[in-house]
């Protein structure tokens, strides 16, 4: 049986501008169906990094807020530490991110927690029992709320092909050593003949990993895995040598996202508005490679990134954009960027799993 996912547009009139269209959209999608009263709501989503502006507006966040506060809920916005020592490593530099990317308790209408505590060492281990983790280490203000509610910007992603709903809530909800868990085992190669050396990637890496032996080296010893390196080489030298390491990271990310969602009542948002070609953790974003297509509402987290994905691949290319400088016939959009990616892995992982269902009816 496929599972509705609903969707608007970004076409607008005098009376109907895109925060009504959102609301609307939720009420139709049966959001208000969910009993907020008295429950503690996590609003999951990426602040983006300081310098980008394409991660999802504040704006937005507040119409889904006052609904649940209209309900009786107790709604609060939240992300997890990253894992590289960027802006957003530590609880203080994260909100601080966060309230010069405009989020803060008027915006919003609802208080931010950072999930994984002050040093990104608060969490609490779900046991799973799954293939690759048998606990994951999720922040402990998320394990802690009755419902979780994901708030997804959908992009590209370098490692996981693209970011959506099960990235937002696999990655995003992991703590420090959780995102490690995720990262750990894939070591990125670097291709000899093209690096020239630049020492782009040496900047650039956190975990002073890589270094200069006459061309880069990476120490696979201190390496973590992140796939810093792997966008900044302006040589595009540094790779994901085999897809089987973005299959890894996908469905540990799907086990992730099921611990996360395991026993608690869940719903999803996905914002396909400036589709950058990578992360939002990164402090800039590049032309999006498609038009705005709009906004999708699900109660399934698999269904909603699979026409996500759909919509995407089947869009126009935005000319000027990084995708439309590659010569392919490639369809899927995000392995002709990334290459080595396996983004189907992670749905059809998380299909097995049982927490979601590739097969959607999308209802305008
Ligand atoms: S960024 Fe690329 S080209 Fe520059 S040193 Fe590193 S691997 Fe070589
Ligand atoms: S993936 Fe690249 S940037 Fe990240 S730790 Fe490893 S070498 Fe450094």
């Amino acid at each position: 049986m496929k599972t509705k996912v609903y969707f608007t547009d970004m076409r607008t009139t005098y009376d109907n501008n895109m925060l009504d269209k959102l609301k609307n959209l939720l009420i139709k999608s049966g959001f208000n169906d969910i009993n907020f009263k008295d429950q503690f709501v996590a609003l999951k989503i990426h602040f983006g990094e300081y310098g980008n502006l394409a991660f999802v507006k504040p704006n937005y966040v507040k119409v889904i807020a006052d609904l649940i506060k209209e309900s009786g809920g107790h709604p609060f916005i939240t992300d997890a530490s990253t894992l590289y020592s960027g802006k957003r490593s530590d609880a203080i530099s994260h909100i601080n991110v966060a309230e010069l990317n405009g989020f803060n308790s008027v915006t919003t209408g609802c208080p931010t927690i950072i999930a994984d505590g002050l040093k990104g060492n608060d969490y609490k281990e779900i046991e799973v029992n799954l293939k690759h983790c048998k606990t994951v280490k999720i922040g402990t203000a998320i394990t802690e709320a009755d419902i979780i509610i994901s708030i997804n910007h959908f992009k590209g992603h370098e490692q996981a092909g693209f970011g959506g709903a099960l990235k937002n809530l696999g990655m995003g909800c992991g703590s420090k050593l959780g995102k490690l868990e995720m990262h750990s085992g894939l070591k990125p190669e670097i291709d000899l003949d093209k690096c020239i050396a630049c020492g782009m990637c040496v900047r650039n890496c956190n975990q002073k990993a890589i270094y200069m032996d006459s061309k880069a080296v990476i120490d696979k010893n201190k390496c973590v895995g992140c796939g810093e390196c792997i966008v900044v080489c302006p040589q595009k030298a540094i790779m994901q040598k085999e897809a089987d390491q973005s299959r890894l990271l996908n469905e540990k990310i799907a086990e992730y996202a099921y611990g996360v969602l395991k026993d608690k009542t869940h719903f999803h948002i996905n914002f396909i508005t400036n589709v950058s070609p990578n992360c939002d953790c990164w402090s800039n974003n590049d032309l999006p490679i498609v038009p705005d297509i709009g906004i999708l509402a699900s109660s399934d987290p698999v269904a909603i990134d699979m026409a996500s994905a759909d919509l995407v691949n089947n869009a126009e290319t935005v000319k000027g954009s990084i995708l439309s400088e590659k010569a392919t016939t490639i369809h899927d959009k995000f392995k002709c960027i990334h290459g080595n990616v396996d983004w189907e892995a992670g749905l059809d992982y998380a299909e097995e799993l049982g927490f979601g269902n590739k097969e959607y009816e999308l209802i305008k």
